[in-house]
Formats: C-alpha cells, sequence, structure tokens
C-alpha cells in the first residue's frame, strides 16, 4: 500500500548579507503584526497565510508565530558547483524599495541525511522560523511510502510526563519505558538557569542562551536514540506503530491545561517527528489515535480506575494492578487496532508473562527504576 506522508526538515539559512537578513527581519516582524490583528506590508501570498492564522488560531499578543510560506511561492535549489552552499533557498518577502512582493535567494544547510528527501519530495507549506538569531526554514516535504498492508502486532506508544514514551506490544504486552533521563535533563538544565539569572542579571543572559543550546542538543541526541529503538523493534516484529495524540502534536486546539502542560515541558512533537522519519524509511507506519480517557480506563475490563499514586493504575472492577503509563499504551494500541485491515481483536488475549524494560541512558546509576516500572509479581497470577 501507497501512503503519502509529510517530513518537516529543518533547513538553515546561512551567511546572509545584511539587505537579506534585514529583508527577512522585515518580513517576520510584520507577519507578527498582522497575525496579532494588526495590518502590515507582507508578500501577497504571506499576507493571506496570516489573516488565516490570524483567524484559526488567534494567537497570544506576547507569543511569536512562524512565518507561513506558501508552497508555491517558496522554492528550494541545490547546486553543487556554488561556493558558497551547495543548497540555496528562495524565500518570499514584500519589498518597500519596490513597493511590491520579491523574493530572495538565500544560501540554505540542509541536513545531510535530509538531502534526497529534499530532492525528491514535494515541497509542502512551510514556515520561516527565527532562533537565536538564526533563520532556519522549517521545510515540509510530501513523499510516498511504501508500506506493509497487514501487522503482525501493534506496538502502541503513550507519551507522558514520567517517561517521554511508554511502548507496549498489544500482543504479549511486553512494555518498554523511554526517556526519563529527558525529563531529568531539562529540570537539571532549568535549575541551572534559574541559579544563573539570580547570580548574574545581567550577564546572565548570554550564559543561559549558551545552556539552552547545549540542553537542546543533549535532548535532541536521546530523542534520535529513542526513536531509533522504538522502530527497530517495530521492524523486528513487523509491527505499525500507534501514537496517543495529545491533541496538540499535530493539532492547535486548546484541549485544557493538563495536557497542555504536558506537551509544554516535554518535546513530544519533536520525537514524534523522529519516530515517524525513521519509521516510514522502514516502510512502517505510524498512526496516531486520540488519548482521551486512556489514562483513566482499565485496559482489561474497559471499567474506570483509579490512580493510587502517580505510576500505578487499579481497577476496582477486575483488580487489575499495574503501571499506569504501560495501561495508557494498551488503551492507545486497543483504540487504533480496529483501524487495521488485519484483525487484531485476539490481539491482548495472549497469556504471556510479559518483559518489562527500561532504557535509561545516562552517567549515573538510575536510583529507584524498580518503583516506577512496576516489576510482575513473582509467584502470582500472570497479568494480562
Ligand atoms: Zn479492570
Amino acid at each position: 500500500m501507497q501512503r503519502n506522508v509529510s517530513t518537516t526538515v529543518r533547513v538553515k539559512l546561512h551567511s546572509l548579507t545584511n539587505r537579506k537578513s534585514d529583508m527577512l527581519a522585515r518580513e517576520y516582524e510584520a507577519f507578527q503584526r498582522e497575525v496579532h490583528g494588526g495590518d502590515a506590508d507582507l508578500y501577497s501570498a504571506t499576507k493571506q497565510q496570516a489573516s488565516k492564522v490570524q483567524q484559526q488560531k488567534d494567537p497570544n499578543p506576547d507569543t511569536e508565530q512562524p512565518v507561513v510560506l506558501r508552497n508555491d511561492v517558496l522554492d528550494i535549489a541545490h547546486d553543487k558547483d556554488t561556493v558558497l552552499s551547495s543548497w540555496w533557498m528562495k524565500v518570499p518577502v514584500y519589498d518597500p524599495e519596490r513597493g511590491q512582493g520579491n523574493s530572495i535567494w538565500c544560501p540554505a544547510h540542509v541536513p545531510h541525511k535530509d538531502e534526497t528527501l529534499v530532492q525528491e519530495g514535494d515541497i509542502r507549506d512551510s514556515e520561516l522560523v527565527r532562533r537565536d538569531g538564526d533563520w532556519y526554514v522549517h521545510l515540509v516535504v510530501k513523499r510516498s511510502v511504501t508500506i506493509p498492508d497487514e501487522y503482525d502486532d501493534v506496538l502502541a506508544i503513550d507519551m507522558g510526563a514520567r517517561w517521554v514514551a511508554t511502548c507496549a506490544f498489544l500482543s504479549d504486552r511486553d512494555t518498554t519505558f523511554y526517556g526519563e533521563e529527558v525529563r531529568r535533563l531539562r529540570e537539571h538544565y532549568k535549575q541551572l538557569r534559574k541559579s544563573i539569572g539570580k547570580a548574574k542579571p545581567r550577564q546572565g543572559q548570554q550564559v543561559v542562551e549558551r545552556i539552552g543550546d547545549a540542553e537542546a542538543r543533549k535532548v535532541d541526541d536521546r530523542l534520535h536514540k529513542i526513536a531509533r529503538h522504538i522502530v527497530e523493534d517495530a521492524e523486528e516484529r513487523n509491527t505499525v506503530i500507534v501514537v496517543g495524540d495529545l491533541g496538540g502534536i499535530c493539532r492547535d486546539n486548546d484541549k485544557g491545561r493538563y495536557i497542555n502542560d504536558k506537551i509544554h515541558k516535554m518535546p513530544f512533537a519533536r520525537l514524534l517527528n523522529y519516530i515517524e522519519y525513521k519509521a516510514h524509511g522502514a516502510g512502517i507506519d505510524v498512526v496516531l489515535v486520540e488519548e482521551y480517557d486512556t489514562s483513566k480506563t482499565c485496559n482489561r475490563c474497559a471499567c474506570e480506575g483509579v490512580r493510587e499514586t502517580q505510576g500505578r493504575f487499579e481497577c476496582p472492577e477486575c483488580g487489575l494492578d499495574d503501571n499506569a503509563d504501560k495501561n495508557g499504551a494498551l488503551n492507545i494500541g486497543k483504540r487504533a487496532s480496529g483501524k487495521f485491515s488485519k484483525p487484531l481483536s485476539e490481539a491482548g488475549a495472549v497469556l504471556a508473562q510479559p518483559k518489562t524494560q527500561v532504557i535509561v541512558e545516562r552517567d549515573e546509576e538510575p536510583a529507584n527504576l524498580s518503583i516506577s516500572v512496576g516489576s510482575t509479581p513473582s509467584g502470582g497470577t500472570p497479568r494480562l
């Protein structure tokens, strides 16, 4: 089966002349005015996009919004013979000197692994983003991938605040917990930023920015490793990957405080992006399902359960007592199982001793892990 999938490639614009970077900054600021209800001179197609963002999202005044670049006025070209850069990106901007729309070609850096994709894929509407004084185009590339018609199993992923990803196979409930260290990393750097800000409020800013870069790199590296692990597991057992949609990963709608908190604290969208990228490269489909109620429903009897402590899920009906994130992941997997051509209604009926694995990658010994993973009780009935 062929499926169209989209991938976001982070293209950095570099070696910009003053004129070009001024024009980008001008367009960016004008876009901010327009999306916050003002009126500004913008490239006409971009102005339309700005009023769409304004109408659909009505963004908070103190947020910056990426400039939406329509795909028909955007272009990227590869020319290995140019000295300055082998990639060039055409960005539409309003040109105040000419009093009309114009385009500027900017030297661009496309990550090596994405070069083929950018050359062969179909460019969609993309975004111009400014970060720490640098310009990026988040280039959305659509391509067609071949994915199997049938799968042997479902690998369900629950993204959460405790573990960045809890992954469970639906057939035998093997569960792997990933990335508590991502949360720790973020907390560590948050504390560091705070203490620096207090000690040296003036000089602190630059240091804080450098710390931000170091954090981003470390977190990014962990996320790539986690995504690789997950996709390898899926490949090995010929599974489809199912991810609980937190409501903000793909859409911008506001679904209440808890969900927003979950999203803002952890880089879920990025992890999902990496998983999709690697999975599609391996010919594995990634399906999003609604996440509502998956954390409070018992995956065995579908009754409403209680979360006695943060990490445990207990069902008053059938007596299930298990790790809460694992219960959530299994519900996500079950919710999705109806969507596939091969019936998976029997999936989950296999009575197997679940194997629970914790993937922790950090320097020091992990503490308290045995508590949070919920190990299988010895001698008891095998848990479903
Ligand atoms: Zn139950």
